[in-house]
């Protein structure tokens, strides 16, 4: 009896402190103190040797359907959406490395358990269909690679979350855009936030509201000291940041 209760009390610590702590997600993994590319594969190397909860990144659909990690609706000049993916393939990021697709970064970052895949789907350009596109093609990859529990997808298109939440009841998903209330995008089965800071500043009732339905929040991109501690204090669940080393040293402090 004693061992059952000293078991139930650790458990219980152990999820108090959990539920508790903000996590470090590396925006488009740690590339700033770590002069490595953004959204390059030594980026999210960096963000794995930090040991940061989750490392942020990119995807867009190329003209024949490859999803590849990139910011921009171009790379180095070259349009995306309407650029195949062999002639992509030849652009280079500054540190030599081959511009990645989702299916390389992803290998690479489902080597090891710790630091989660925080995959944000980009809008095309082209339009809603070629944005669902991306998110279907992104789900079966990760399906496929079977790491969707080490994967939260993000997106600001609301029609690329229905269509994620469609596809898996389970898979979590973040919304990026500003023109949803929590209630709102709980109602339509989105369990999580992800709001730039100045919505949650703009909306001082966000936060509360999404903690009573249990949803997840995360913050972006919030790369300076004091708003760090403004978030930590208001207890969000992540904080998505250029400045990971910092936000760290604050979080340990
Ligand atoms: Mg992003």
């Amino acid at each position: 009896m004693k061992k059952i209760l000293s078991t139930l009390f650790i458990l219980s610590m152990i999820t108090l402190s959990y539920a508790q702590k903000t996590q470090i997600v590396a925006h488009r993994g740690a590339w700033k103190n770590t002069e490595v590319p953004q959204n390059s594969i030594a980026a999210l190397e960096e963000a794995i040797k930090g040991k940061y909860w989750g490392s942020e990144f990119d995807v867009c659909l190329t003209k024949d359907d490859v999803l590849i990690v990139n910011h921009d609706n171009d790379f180095n000049g070259v349009d995306v959406a309407t650029t195949d993916y062999k002639t992509l393939s030849q652009q280079k990021l500054s540190n030599g490395e081959k511009l990645p697709t989702a299916e390389e970064y992803m290998r690479v970052g489902i080597k090891q358990k710790k630091t989660k895949m925080v995959y944000e789907i980009k809008s095309s350009k082209l339009g809603l269909e070629r944005t669902l596109k991306a998110a279907e093609l992104s789900y079966n990859l990760v399906r496929d690679l079977k790491a969707l529990n080490q994967t939260v997808f993000i997106a600001f298109s609301y029609d690329a979350c229905l269509h994620l939440r469609k596809l898996d009841k389970k898979v979590k998903i973040q919304y990026l855009g500003s023109d949803k209330t929590p209630q709102e995008l709980f109602n339509n089965g989105i369990y999580g936030i992800d709001f730039n800071f100045k919505v949650f500043k703009n909306n001082p009732s966000y936060i509360k509201e999404a903690k009573s339905k249990k949803m997840e929040i995360n913050v972006w991109t919030v790369n300076d000291k004091e708003s760090m501690e403004y978030f930590i204090n208001e207890k969000v669940d992540f904080i998505t940041t250029d400045e990971p080393e910092l936000l760290k040293q604050i979080l340990t402090k």
